[in-house]
């Protein structure tokens, strides 16, 4: 199916676009939407853009009840060149599939899910703001959609896309976060729902975030949830830790998420001939390197911040300084080398960006 072959119902009344200095993070959304459905026995069908407006479903719609839920976020990016480039867009798609595996859900074709995205970001492309530092996020989402309140796989389901023009996530320069390592919150364990982007794992991770709030921390480090020991993921990134000339993350072993932004900063590094090891890592071994002067940056990745330094560990009381709370020299080298390639200003060795085709 060519992207040229989605039925297009147009809006008749299109929103105002705000200043792209205003924009926050996911708080407007375009015009339209990407919609497809699935029933069982006939699989994925229907794929269609309509103005965006809400959706009506049925009070015992099972994804209300049972959280049948995925999604995953990706970005698009306006060059200098006026052209709008998705970043990663395979490999978020096979994603999604990946968590519709976990979560017992129908998988999707990857080439359609490629296709809603650079159909609706072509339908919506004057959205893409202009700004430095600004993008537009993607959010394709799927649902079950069966109307029934027994407990099991649902027969049908939703594929949504909507899309946000969003603000730069450093308006005021990358600035490093304070976080908690809990004690008291975990948010996977091996065998469960760690590895699937799904709405679950969100709901569940605001009381730790709240804990460490109230604690005058930004963010959870979550550890193991058996001994409670090794490093997992913070809030909802990754975490690398760098002691004297080696990088540390948790190996993708069943309760993380195998981040785009992960894979990415990773393969960067061994461009570099950096050493990056993945092991698990505990948190006395990460105490221990910043107290004793070794624990040179730590920081986290995602798609939205792309990385997050850390400037201040608490764990258990103590509180260990890194690199005097300021931005790392790899933690930073790491952001303008992703952020030079999503904007097509640098040269991109891996192929991670791909051209979105605007029509006219
Ligand atoms: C989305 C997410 C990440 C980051 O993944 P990216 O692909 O880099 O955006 C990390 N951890 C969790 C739990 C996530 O949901």
């Amino acid at each position: 199916m060519s992207t040229g072959a989605f039925p297009i119902t147009r809006t008749q009344a299109p929103k105002a676009k705000p200043a792209d200095d205003s924009l926050a993070f996911g708080k407007v959304l375009t015009d339209h939407m990407f919609l497809m459905n699935y029933d069982e026995g006939r699989g994925w069908h229907s794929p269609r853009i309509e103005p965006y407006g809400p959706l009506s479903l049925d009070p015992a719609t099972s994804v209300l009840h049972y959280g049948q839920a995925i999604f995953d976020g990706l970005k698009a990016f306006r060059g200098e060149d006026g052209r709008i480039r998705l970043f990663r867009a395979d490999r978020h798609a096979e994603r999604l599939n990946r968590s519709a595996r976990i979560m017992s859900m129908p998988e999707m074709p990857v080439d359609l899910v490629r296709q809603s995205f650079d159909a609706l970001v072509g339908v919506d492309h004057d959205w893409v703001p202009r700004k430095a530092g600004t993008s537009l996020y993607l959010r394709p989402t799927v649902i079950a959609t069966d109307v029934m309140l027994g407990v099991h796989p649902a027969h049908s389901y939703l594929y949504f896309l909507i899309l946000s023009p969003v603000g730069s996530y450093y308006k005021e320069g990358v600035k490093p976060v304070r976080i908690l390592a809990s004690d008291r919150h975990v948010r996977a364990v091996k065998g469960g729902t760690g590895e699937a982007k799904t709405a679950a794992n969100y709901a569940q991770s605001l009381s730790g975030q709240q804990d460490a709030a109230a604690q005058g921390y930004t963010q959870v480090l979550y550890l193991d949830a058996v001994e409670r020991k090794w490093l997992d993921e913070v809030g909802t990134m990754n975490i690398m830790v760098r002691i004297g000339d080696e990088v540390i993350t948790p190996p993708l072993a069943g309760t993380i998420l195998d981040g785009v932004t992960r894979n990415s900063t990773i393969q960067l590094m061994r461009d570099w001939g950096l050493k990056v090891t993945e092991r698990p890592i505990s948190i006395e071994e990460v105490m221990a390197a910043g107290e004793a002067g070794t624990l040179k940056e730590m920081w986290g990745t995602g798609t939205a911040a792309v990385v997050s330094p850390v400037g201040t560990l608490g764990y258990k009381g103590r509180d260990v300084l890194i690199n005097g709370g300021e931005t790392g020299e790899l933690t930073r080298r790491l952001y303008d080398a992703v952020v030079g390639i999503q904007y097509g200003r640098t040269n991109d060795p891996h192929g991670w960006t791909s051209l979105v085709p605007v029509a006219g």
